[in-house]
């Protein structure tokens, strides 16, 4: 999230087309023995009922759940049923009679793009879907906390990337990926974006004529300029920005870096990023600095952290001072513990963590945010904290193999959770606490089961709302040694 654990950096493919939703019936797979030539569509009046976890709603139709996208609890619809086979795809035409919670999207392009889920929920239905869901998943756990919701839930994105295309008259085009798909959507603003970043993208868009640049063709693997990544620092106002290109040869980079300089005095830093790959990520492996340090600083907690292009840092620093300070009182430290902050990134946690604790190991699997994680320990006087590039079950494993001691583990790892290799040792390390930050409840759940069936208990949950209008949940749980 797009969330997070995002830097691994996947372009804006979401999930999702306009308002049409194909469902899976009977768990298959809707794009598998499709047979165009049989489709049948009809018209059904439908009440819904709920909704999904993904921000669905659930209706009733022939004797089948349906879900139908931006339909909310209480209302009528009219929607399309079309089948084709087993499959059916539904459609929300017409919304009979609406929710008092409907409210009309703030974003232009919200129906078309996907990339936010719930912008037709007014905030207060958005924070109990949230929390609903959130008690349904934990539920084997206990009750959890009321979500840390965020006062002004637009504009918080401090990361974006924006993909360049050309319409049909071959004038170039910029924005996002609808979800799910590569289909390029062209818009002017991303409401849940850092609105500076939105200008500057435009302006490299307006660019592109005079410097003949092309924007990349996915498919036939022609033109230059793939994305542009805007990373901003909230509190220090800096600003990076990325060209990421096809090709290491960037005719007239040195003009083109003083022309988008002269426009955007606030930039920073400009970096050129070489991805010449067929791939979905976004950013290349060769990097090279065209202006400025390479990096942005920003603040959180107090502490200053320095970012490079392909750190992952947290894409919202108002609630991830909410979330981290959570996570710090869950820690309960009284200055002697040892701390193991697994997949550490930039070493925000950890580094936080350290004006508490004895001392500090961070482990981390990208070598850039390693690199920073040292450089931030530098840059802040910590005296007390280490931090080892590697994948975290390995070196977990190897400290448990060893014999070493650790009091409290926090771990925050990407959307697909953490592995066997780094739970069974946290079970053989023994740390009286363990607090586990995520961005997919999900995984989350599925690890704190392991972790519960091997001698620990869960005795606080706390959601974080980090991605305001979308159906991403961070929460963080405490458990402890029983
Ligand atoms: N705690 C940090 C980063 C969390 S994101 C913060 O709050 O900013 C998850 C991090 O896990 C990313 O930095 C990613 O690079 C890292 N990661 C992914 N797989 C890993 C693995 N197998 N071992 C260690 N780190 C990993």
């Amino acid at each position: 999230m797009g969330t997070k654990r995002n830097q691994s950096t996947k372009s804006h493919s979401k999930k999702h087309s306009k308002v049409a939703t194909r469902d899976k019936l009977q768990g298959q797979n809707p794009h598998k023995n499709q047979r165009p030539g049989n489709k049948k569509s009809v018209t059904a009046k439908v009440n819904c009922t709920g909704l999904t976890d993904d921000g669905k709603g659930i209706v009733q139709w022939e004797g089948k759940q349906l879900e139908v996208e931006h339909l909310l609890p209480g209302e009528t619809a009219e929607i399309t049923v079309s089948t084709s086979g087993k499959y059916v795809a539904v459609e929300l035409k017409r919304v009979i009679t609406p929710s008092e919670n409907r409210v009309k999207p703030a974003c232009s392009y919200y129906y078309e793009c996907g990339g936010c889920q719930l912008q037709h929920m007014n905030g207060q239905a958005q924070m109990r879907f949230k929390q609903v869901t959130i008690e349904k998943l934990m539920e084997p756990f206990g009750k959890p906390q009321p979500i840390l919701t965020m006062d002004h839930p637009y504009g918080y994105r401090n990361k974006s990337h924006t993909t360049f295309g050309l319409n049909k008259d071959r004038q170039i085009i910029g924005g996002l990926y609808a979800q799910n798909s590569h289909r390029l959507i062209s818009m002017d603003r991303c409401l849940i974006h850092d609105p500076k970043a939105d200008e500057i993208w435009q302006t490299i868009k307006d660019m592109m004529k005079s410097f003949r640049i092309q924007p990349y063709n996915e498919d036939t693997g022609q033109g230059f300029l793939r994305h542009v990544l805007v990373k901003v620092g909230k509190v220090s106002g800096e600003i990076m920005v990325v060209l990421v290109v096809a090709s290491p040869v960037f005719k007239g980079k040195n003009n083109f870096v003083k022309a988008l300089r002269k426009a955007h005095p606030e930039i920073t830093t400009i970096l050129m990023n070489v991805n010449n790959k067929n791939t979905s990520m976004v950013l290349g492996d060769q990097e090279k600095l065209l202006f400025g340090k390479g990096t942005i600083t920003d603040t959180l907690c107090g502490l200053k952290f320095d970012i490079s292009a392909k750190s992952f840092y947290q894409i919202n620093p108002i609630q991830t001072e909410k979330l981290y300070a959570k996570a710090i009182e869950m820690a309960q430290l009284t200055g002697k513990e040892t701390v193991i902050d697994a997949y550490c990134g930039i070493g925000t946690i950890g580094l936080i963590a350290s004006q508490k604790a004895g001392k500090v190991i961070g482990v981390e699997l990208n070598k850039d945010a390693v690199r920073d994680a040292i450089h931030n320990s530098k840059r802040n006087g910590v005296k007390n904290a280490r931090f080892y590039q590697g994948d975290a079950g390995k070196f977990m494993v190897e400290m448990a193999a060893r014999g070493e001691k650790a009091d409290v583990v926090i771990m925050d790892p990407p959307r697909s959770g953490s592995d066997e290799a780094f739970l069974s040792s946290v079970v053989k390390l023994k740390p009286k606490r363990v607090i586990y930050v995520s961005c997919n409840p999900e995984t989350q759940v599925r690890d704190m089961k392991y972790l519960t069936k091997n001698g620990y208990e869960v005795i606080g949950i706390q959601p974080v709302d980090m991605f305001p209008q979308t159906v991403h949940v961070e929460t963080v749980a405490e458990l402890v040694l029983k």
